[in-house]
């Protein structure tokens, strides 16, 4: 007999959380990553750094650790990192965020993300609006809170979605439209009058908007804007990001959520009792990061485009149609023209063939949109520069 519960099962298979078997099924990302380890592919899956962040963040961890910094830090995180989060958004964006009401510290953006579902989700009318292709865990995370998932989808040429399908998404029922800006797995960058038309229906409706903006400084066009900037949306909106992106410490999951202070709130009562808290010694670290001088974040950001041209061009000689990213670890290439339109077979079997691990592009979106994204691969761009070379070589080199 198995030991899941029949019902809890059963959302878990809806929500793809197990294998047809019934086994747990493992991210996308772990497979991959799996994978590459077992082959000796190079990883172009997971999204990961392969060179460390700045030394002086790696620095303030180790003195925050030789100075016994290691004891549960407050249920809101330590007042130093509130306090720097406050001043990042000040100096990055001009808002104004208290950081003793209006800010937590969270298990990085993941957990920032399912505590607010979970927090802010009444009832299983509710719904949840998210782009598609979408980040793994929403899916998983609006199963988790018992809610359902409403998708606007995102396609090609520029990823942009389409406004009326966007309005007619969003209904009486939704309880959150879930933003992921700049986004995973696309690369795309919501233009003003997307972000204006959400906040307009979110008034509209009622509902309050999440955003995940843990690409913020990953932009290659224009600097980031977040959505609570817009007029209108700060009162209604919840913005997440994480220190992992942007100070390549990913394995550090240190996030936060800023907003009104009721729904953050609201938030703390669910996260306090999920991880309570997290990353004592990494916390002041973060701080230290997020107070690093402007130059640090646009080197980040150009170093990461040039990359992305690196890959492109790789890919593109190897017989993929690239679409460019504007911000973000990911680029997004077609396979088709090499036989590829089954991407999840496709990206199985690169490993061998190609000695490159990608992510199919399947893994992002729900089961029954698979055909509107088939060929689809995603291609991170977060590795060193002879890292990207080899996997283009490799790639040119490989008969599909
Ligand atoms: N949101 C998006 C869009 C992501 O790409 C990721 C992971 N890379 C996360 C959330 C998770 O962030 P964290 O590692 O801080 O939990
Ligand atoms: N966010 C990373 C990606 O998109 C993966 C993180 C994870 O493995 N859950 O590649």
């Amino acid at each position: 007999m198995s030991a899941i519960p029949g019902a809890w099962r059963r959302t878990a298979a809806g929500a793809g959380l197990l294998s047809p078997e019934g086994n747990v099924a493992p991210t996308i990302f772990a497979e991959m990553s799996a994978a590459a380890v077992r082959t000796g592919a190079i990883n172009l899956g997971q999204g990961f750094p392969d060179e460390d962040g700045p030394a002086e963040v790696l620095e303030a961890a180790r003195t925050a650790i030789s100075h016994g910094m290691n004891q549960y830090p407050p249920g809101r995180g330590f007042p130093d990192l509130l306090a720097a989060i406050s001043e990042h958004q000040h100096r990055f964006y001009g808002l104004v965020v208290d950081p003793v009401t209006e800010v937590i510290v969270t298990a990085g953006a993941t957990e920032a993300l399912t505590a607010t579902l979970l927090a802010l989700i009444d009832s299983p009318d509710d719904e949840v609006v998210v782009f598609e292709p979408y980040y793994d865990s929403y899916a998983a995370a609006v199963a988790l809170a018992g809610a359902r998932l409403r998708t606007v989808p995102l396609r090609r040429p520029d990823f942009q979605p389409d406004l009326e399908a966007l309005a007619a998404s969003v209904t009486d029922r939704t309880r959150i439209i879930l933003v992921n800006d700049p986004h995973n797995p696309t690369g795309v960058v919501f233009t003003s009058e997307v972000k204006a038309e959400i906040v307009r229906l979110a008034h509209q409706h009622d509902a309050i908007i999440v955003t995940d903006e843990v690409y913020e400084h990953l932009t290659f066009a224009a600097p980031h804007v977040p959505l609570t900037t817009l007029p209108g949306a700060a009162e209604r909106t919840l913005t997440i990001s994480s220190g992992g992106k942007t100070f390549s410490a990913t394995g550090w999951k240190i996030g936060w959520i800023h907003g009104p202070a009721d729904l953050i709130t609201a938030v703390l009562t669910v996260k306090q009792y999920l991880t309570y808290v997290n990353g004592s010694a990494f916390q002041p670290a973060i701080a230290v990061g997020l107070r690093m001088p402007d130059a640090f974040f646009t080197d980040a950001a150009a170093t990461l485009a040039h990359k992305h041209e690196i890959l492109g061009a790789g890919l593109r000689s190897a017989g993929f149609d690239v679409a460019m990213p504007q911000g973000g670890y990911f680029t997004v290439a077609d396979a088709t023209a090499l036989g590829g339109s089954d991407t999840a077979a496709f990206c199985r079997a690169m490993p061998e063939k190609a000695g490159v691990v990608a992510i199919p592009m399947s893994a992002f979106v729900s089961p029954d949109h698979q055909g509107e994204y088939s060929g689809l691969v995603r291609f991170a761009a977060c590795k060193k520069i002879d890292v990207l070379e080899e996997a283009a070589r490799r790639l040119a080199a490989a008969s599909f």
